[in-house]
């Protein structure tokens, strides 16, 4: 229960959103509130809600889009650009994180903030060119894997997210989402993203990141490495894998075991890149 909140606050600025939650230890950011609500910390006492802030906006770009960070996760499936851009990913994986009610609440920035090791949506955006924007209340812009990598510091730092840029991935490029839950549409105790670009009937760029391998989603960067400019098989993408599974220490608890999860991330990688690989060298 959130029985010590004793301010709510609607900023109109981000500037003073931040200084907001500085001034404070026991106030929060508020996007969608499930999380907080769902959470009900009783220590709790400001709460400082980013509705007033614009940064709901999603503006596609010649070269990209940009996506604030209080859009909600049904808004990345439901808008015209973001719903089909990179082939659907972005959508495909905003599906996964939560039931419909859940995803007309939840924003970007919270999910992202609160995103637990098999996130769908921060495994999808690893695999494409993306820089996220945060405030603290300079405004910074960093490459989307440092984010991941160092998500807690920044929240130690309470900074605030503002959104993200997505480049739109060229012409002769696909992207594929493969999951498994416990059921079709649970969140995924698995997921792994991909993204193949190919020229000259070669891949000249390949990404794959895995998530509920380790506490957050990575990134199979030996993988990538070895079969970059090789003619893809089944049998080589999982040759490739083997490097990379040998230096993964996997979670495992009730959901999956150590053994299960190194097992599916090896049959969802073979299927994500070869989906994807055979979709770019199509266009
Ligand atoms: C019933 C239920 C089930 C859930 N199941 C899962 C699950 O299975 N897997 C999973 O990963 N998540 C799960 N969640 C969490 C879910 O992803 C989040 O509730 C939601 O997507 C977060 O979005 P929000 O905008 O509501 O965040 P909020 O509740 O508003 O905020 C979440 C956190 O992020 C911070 N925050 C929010 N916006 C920003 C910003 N722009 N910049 C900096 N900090 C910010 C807040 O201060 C807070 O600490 C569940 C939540 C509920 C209520």
């Amino acid at each position: 229960m959130l029985r010590n909140v004793k301010t709510y606050h609607k900023p109109l600025t981000i500037e003073d959103a931040v200084g907001l939650v500085h001034s404070n230890r026991n106030a929060v950011y508020v996007g969608g509130g499930a999380w907080i609500v769902a959470q009900g910390d009783p220590q709790l006492e400001v709460l400082v809600d980013l509705q007033k802030l614009a940064l709901d906006r999603i503006d596609g770009e010649i070269e990209a889009v940009r996506i604030g960070a209080m859009t909600t996760l049904q808004a990345l499936i439901d808008h015209s650009d973001v719903g089909t851009f990179a082939a659907g990913l972005l959508a495909a994986a905003a599906g996964f994180t939560q039931s419909r009610t859940l995803r007309e609440q939840g924003t970007l920035g919270g999910t992202l903030i609160v995103a637990g090791s098999a996130d769908p949506l921060t495994t999808a955006l690893l695999v494409l060119d993306v820089e996220i924007g945060y405030a603290d209340p300079v405004r910074h812009i960093a490459p989307f894997e440092s984010f991941v990598a160092y998500r807690d510091r920044l929240i130690e730092t309470r900074a605030l997210l503002t959104g993200i840029r997505v480049a739109r991935p060229p012409t002769r490029s696909a992207t594929a989402f493969e999951v498994v839950g416990r059921s079709p549409k649970d969140k995924p105790i698995v997921c792994v993203a991909a993204y193949v670009v190919v020229d000259e009937g070669l891949p000249v760029e390949i990404r794959v990141a895995a998530g509920g391998i380790v506490d957050h989603p990575v990134r199979l960067l030996k993988m990538e490495h070895l079969l970059k400019g090789q003619l893809l098989t089944a049998e080589r993408v999982e040759a490739a894998l083997a490097p990379n599974l040998e230096e993964l220490n996997p979670i495992s608890d009730y959901r999956g075991s150590a053994e299960y999860r190194l097992e599916m991330v090896r049959v969802l990688a073979r299927r994500a890149v070869m989906h994807a690989w055979n979709e770019a060298r199509r266009k």
